[in-house]
Formats: structure tokens, sequence, C-alpha cells
């Protein structure tokens, strides 16, 4: 018969560490690789009220699962490899007792990962795989309601304080000057994984669309040669915002293009807000509708269950050549972002105001110029039918091509 087992690997403060492993008869099985065994997870549930709340979900096999706490805000984490999730497309988006919703999905490459959103500080009271017939096994934490002062304060500020992102190097002169230079285009579709982005009315999810559209917008570049194209992602895993700074620097990037969509909750705008809007970076946003879409953008790492970063590094490049770099790159960026909407206006319905301007640290990119379009409105029928058509996906990622085009293209003629 199959046993559970459980050790407390560690109890800092407020986060509380277990590892859970089955134990099949003779011992603790191995560090799994998940995909070799395929293991499948399956009906996910809560049931509990406000003091004391279980979680389960059946697994087809046991597997090793690290659970933790975090705070900013509460959440319990549940690493482990990567399961795959056979659970209904609306599991945990409502709640019960301590439970506010939870979220899962690949976080990295063969880690799966579930997030649960608790109203208030917990403690993993009990953490069991039990036996559930077969291989199968039903992982059950048990959570129980704390006070904030017994969960501690500055949980995960050690993890955090190391995902800092160093100032990147300057380079004033546009490389895209040089002979025979094919200028270096990062397309970056938003979430992915464990975190779905915005999740439309009819359950469409804005880290799916977004991901046609570059794979459409590669596609597109790749066949008018002239550019060497990369991608933050090219399926559905999470990538964290630092990891997509991080890439466009590391491969030199000339131009930078986050690809997302929206959606508002308010039944009564619904049917007027639509259409698409281009973001270029400014600390101070544009307007109230632009600080909200950069906040919303910006919590990615928070719902994939990161602990929050202190968002203190905008301050922290003082040095003035790269500010004078940063000025030029914020000029390339405004400038991009006109000719993309002069041509995205050509064949889709863009926003009401579609130039707009907020802090989203996807774009605090030094000496790359880049934008951040919101592509639509997942809560709008008439863009949830763009927004789902392959038609359309290619449609925009030609005009977004033809905008890269004459962007080069005037960049070229000015640097000679
Ligand atoms: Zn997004």
């Amino acid at each position: 018969m199959l046993g559970a087992f459980l050790t407390v690997l560690s109890k800092i403060k407020a986060v509380t560490t277990l590892i859970l492993a089955l134990v099949l008869g003779f011992g603790v099985v191995e560090p799994l690789q998940a995909a070799q065994l395929g293991v499948v997870a399956t009906d996910a549930k809560i049931v509990g009220g406000e003091d004391v709340t279980d979680f389960s979900l059946r697994l087809s096999q046991g597997v090793t699962v690290e659970v933790f706490t975090l705070a900013n805000p509460y959440r319990v984490i549940l690493d482990m490899p990567d399961v795959s999730f056979k659970l209904p497309k609306s599991a945990g988006r409502k709640g019960e007792g301590l439970v506010k919703a939870f979220r899962y999905g690949l976080f990295a490459a063969r880690k799966a990962r579930v997030v649960i959103d608790t109203l208030s500080p917990v403690s993993i009271e009990q953490a069991v795989m039990d036996p559930a017939g077969g291989q199968a096994v039903k992982l059950r934490l048990r959570l129980k309601a704390i006070d904030a002062e017994t969960f501690g304060s500055g949980t995960g500020a050690a993890m955090a304080s190391a995902h800092r992102a160093a100032p990147s190097s300057a380079t004033i002169r546009p490389k895209s000057s040089r002979p025979g230079y094919r200028p270096v285009i990062v397309i970056d579709p938003g979430h992915g994984g464990i975190d779905p982005g915005t999740i439309g009315p009819n359950n469409i999810y804005e880290k799916d669309v977004v991901l046609k559209v570059g794979l459409a917008l590669r596609a597109e570049l790749v066949g008018r040669g002239g550019f060497d194209v990369k991608m933050t992602r090219t399926d559905d895993v999470f990538v964290q915002l630092d990891k997509r700074l991080a890439f466009s620097r590391e491969k030199d990037a000339d131009l930078f293009i986050s690809l997302h969509a929206d959606a508002i909750a308010d039944k009564r705008y619904v049917s007027k807000v639509r259409g698409a809007t281009v973001y270029t970076l400014s600390e101070r946003a544009s307007d109230e509708a632009a600080r909200q879409a950069a906040e919303k953008e910006n919590s990615a790492d928070a719902i994939a269950g990161l602990p929050s970063t202190a968002d203190d590094d905008v301050g922290e490049v003082r040095d003035i050549l790269i500010d004078l770099v940063k000025r030029e790159t914020a000029n390339f960026s405004a400038d991009f972002s006109s000719i993309l909407v002069d041509r995205l206006g050509r064949k889709i319905r863009l926003s009401s105001k579609p130039r707009r301007a907020a802090a989203f640290k996807v774009l605090r990119q030094t000496s790359t110029p880049s934008v951040l379009v919101e592509l639509g409105y997942l809560s709008n029928r008439e863009d949830e039918k763009s927004l789902t058509s392959p038609a359309w996906h290619k449609k925009t990622a030609q005009s977004i091509t033809r905008a890269i085009e004459s962007y080069f293209a005037r960049r070229t003629a000015l640097s000679k």
C-alpha cells in the first residue's frame, strides 16, 4: 500500500517549505522527470471556511512537491515537475473559504506551479499525499488563517534582490548603419504558462492570443527577409519580466515589441471600449487608463508566484552617458510608435487614444527602442472575434512588419 511521507525542510519565519514525497513501500521516489512519466493533474477541490480551508489535487502518480507561502500578496505556492493540468478551464477562478482563487501551469521548463491566492495570511497546517487508487495520489493541503504578525514580514526579500537587473552597457551609434547588418527584432508575447494574462468572458486567454500574433509576426518578418528575429517565448511557458529584459539586452535588440491584449470589467463600457493601443515608456502615465494598464501588466510576476520586487530600479541608472542613450532610445521608441499606429490604423481598429505612455517594466530598456502593443479588448465582442481570428492575426502581423520596415528605412537614411 502506498503511504504518505512528509518532511519539514525549513521553517524560517514566514516561509514554510515543506517537501512532500511519496513513499513507494521501499523508499522515497527520486526527484522526478514528470514529463517522462506523463503525470497528469485532475480534479482540484477547495473545501472549507474562513478559519481552515483544504485544497486538494489529484495526480496520476506521486511526484515531489514543494510548498511554501509568500506575502504581498498572500499566496501559497506548490512547485512540482512538469505535470500537465487537465482541469476544467474555469478551475481556480472561484474561491472558497480562505482561498480567493488559484492558477496553474508551466512555470519554467519542466517545472509546474500552482499559485493559490489567499484572503489572509495562512500557515500550512498539513500537507500530505494519500493513495487514490492505482498509482494515483491525492495531494492535500490544509491552510489555516493566521495573523500578519505570526506570518512575519519581508518574505522573499532576499530572493527579490537577487533578481535586480544590472544597468546595461551603452552604445549610442545605431548598429543598423553598418553595411549588411540585419536589425535584431525581439518579439515579446506577454504572459504564458502559469500566467494566463487577461481572461475574456468566453475563457479566451490573453497568453494564447498574443503568442499566435507573435508567431504570425515572426513568420511575416522572416518571409520579408532582412531581419534577425528573436522571441522571448515560442510556447506556453511563463517568462518573468526581468528575463524578458535580459533577453533583449543579450540579443542586443534594435527593436523590442511586447504583445498584449486587454479587457475591462465594467459592463457599461464593454461594447464601446475596443481597439489597439501602442504604449511607450514614461514613468508618468499619459492618463489614468494607461497607468492602470501598466499596473496590470507589471503584476505578471506576482501572478506567477514570484516574490514582489522593490520597484526602485528606475532611479538606479545615474550615469550621464546612459541618460543620453536613454533619451535617444525614447525618441526612437516614440518614432516607431507613431509609424506603428499609422500602419495599424489602416488595417485594424484602433482605440480612442491609440498612442499612450506608462511605466511598463518590460519597456525599461536603456538602449533598445521598445513599444508595448495592447492589441484589443477581450471584453468586447467584436475585438474578441478579431483576436481569435487567424486572418486578423496575419493582417496585424503584416501591418507591424510594414511599420518595422519603414522605421528602419528611415533610420538607415538618417545615419548615412
Ligand atoms: Zn498582458
